[in-house]
């Protein structure tokens, strides 16, 4: 028994005209891409939901793929046959012998498009059951709430068979909520924002500070890597990285201490933002959590974020530690952030950092630097690159740059 195609069902789509076709056209998009490696799959979209033709890629395969992209509400794996009776009976009582379960209860529902077909769905209903209890033993009917539903569909181009209705991941595909510059470190509580943000349908970019010599290679990967696992959820992401070190040395010698990592903050969002409005973006993520750690009380946020006016936006905000933990193992990127590759940010932190910076104080220290130079220089060494899920950056870096920890 092989499925031959896959229906997709649509997750929140109550919108209507220009916007429903908007988020049809994402999720293909966003299947497609998530399911490049497969050649063989062909998609068609329809305005209520879409089909994946197999042409001889196993389910399981793209099964595991599937129920990752946000926008799929539920899903089934279907066998289209010819419309004769004898060849829909005989698939049904194949699709049954190889899923059903002894002590389950089931009960066959037909519908059809093809109104001018034989039999009507009552009748379809009835032959279809009566010739599977023929043909097996230990069978069950149950109309209510039946554990399994065969469900039948008779259409101009064939009958299509399928008996498992599985659950997507929900949340609105990649895309449709706009474009937003993420800032993804190596951490934990980063990959969990990005996540949340795309579940709402926000396309993100990384935005990505790394400081060599500082930091190594590996660090960087780790960002990169932490971005490909977060690739299975729309197929692809944009991995922006930012050099930092100058910035980082030059603020570490000039200024007070407790203003370090305040001035840093401000230097990251500067660039964050400068980025996004290039790149056409309309908002900027992160990963803070109020109250987490000195950088992240609401005095310290008001003082980073006192650069700009573009909505900053922080899914992890009000969630504790525990909670953010259970989601990064949940969504897969835990183990890899607890990875101990130092990134920018560890290795300058200041010892005693302020808790209350002034905003006063830091325009009032910023100003002894050249910000327009730093921010320049730090802008013309951008480097831009598409991530695809499942891409392994880790271990192609050798040892000697991991070494330089
Ligand atoms: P995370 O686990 O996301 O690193 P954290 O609790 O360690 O968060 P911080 O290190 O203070 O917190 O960073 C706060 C936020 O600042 C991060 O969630 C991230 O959005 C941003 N950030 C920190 N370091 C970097 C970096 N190197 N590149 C890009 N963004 C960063
Ligand atoms: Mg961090």
């Amino acid at each position: 028994m092989q499925y031959t195609e896959i229906m997709v069902r649509y997750g929140e789509l109550s919108t209507k005209g220009k916007n429903r076709k908007d988020f049809i056209n994402r999720l293909a998009g966003n299947v497609q891409k998530v399911l490049r490696d497969f050649p063989d799959l062909a998609i068609k979209t329809h305005h209520d939901r879409m089909h994946i033709i197999l042409n001889g890629t196993p389910f399981e395969k793209v099964d595991e793929r599937l129920k990752l992209v946000f926008g799929i509400q539920t899903y089934s794996p279907v066998i289209r046959t010819e419309k004769t009776l004898e060849e829909i009976e005989k698939t049904a009582l194949e699709l049954m012998q190889a899923t059903y379960k002894e002590g389950m209860t089931f009960k066959v529902n037909t519908r059809r498009s093809d109104h001018k077909y034989e039999y009507d769905t009552n009748q379809l209903n009835q032959l279809v059951a009566d010739y599977l209890y023929n043909h097996m033993t230990g069978l069950q009917a149950e109309m209510k709430r039946p554990d399994m539903v065969l469900r039948l569909e008779i259409r101009q181009d064939g009958a299509y068979i399928s008996n498992q209705l599985l659950h997507g991941i929900g949340g609105m595909p990649v895309g449709t909520a706009g474009k937003a510059m993420m800032m993804l470190s190596g951490g934990i509580d980063s990959p969990v924002a990005s996540y949340l943000a795309m579940k709402r349908g926000v396309d993100i970019e990384m935005v990505h500070f790394f400081s060599p010599p500082y930091t190594s290679e590996k660090a960087l990967a780790k960002a990169m890597e932490l971005t490909s696992i977060l690739a299975k959820y729309c197929g692809k992401i944009n991995f922006i990285q930012v050099p930092f070190a100058e910035i980082q040395e030059t603020i570490k010698e000039k200024l007070p201490e407790g203003y370090l990592m305040t001035v840093q903050r401000r230097f990251m969002l500067r660039l964050a933002d400068m980025i996004r409005a290039k790149r056409h973006g309309l908002a900027i993520f992160n990963g803070e959590s109020v109250g987490q750690v000195a950088s992240q009380t609401l005095e310290s946020m008001a003082a980073i974020n006192d650069v700009t006016a573009t909505p900053v936006i922080r899914p992890v905000a009000t969630m504790d530690k525990n909670e953010i933990i259970a989601k990064a193992e949940e969504i897969g990127t835990f183990d890899l952030s607890i990875q101990p590759f130092e990134d920018c940010c560890t290795i300058f932190a200041p010892p005693r950092p302020k808790t209350k910076p002034k905003i006063d104080k830091a325009r009032e220290y910023e100003a002894r630097l050249d910000v327009d130079g730093l921010l320049e220089r730090a802008l013309a060494g951008v480097k831009v690159t598409p991530i695809y899920p499942g891409q392994k950056f880790i271990d192609n870096i050798a040892d000697e740059d991991a070494a330089l920890l």
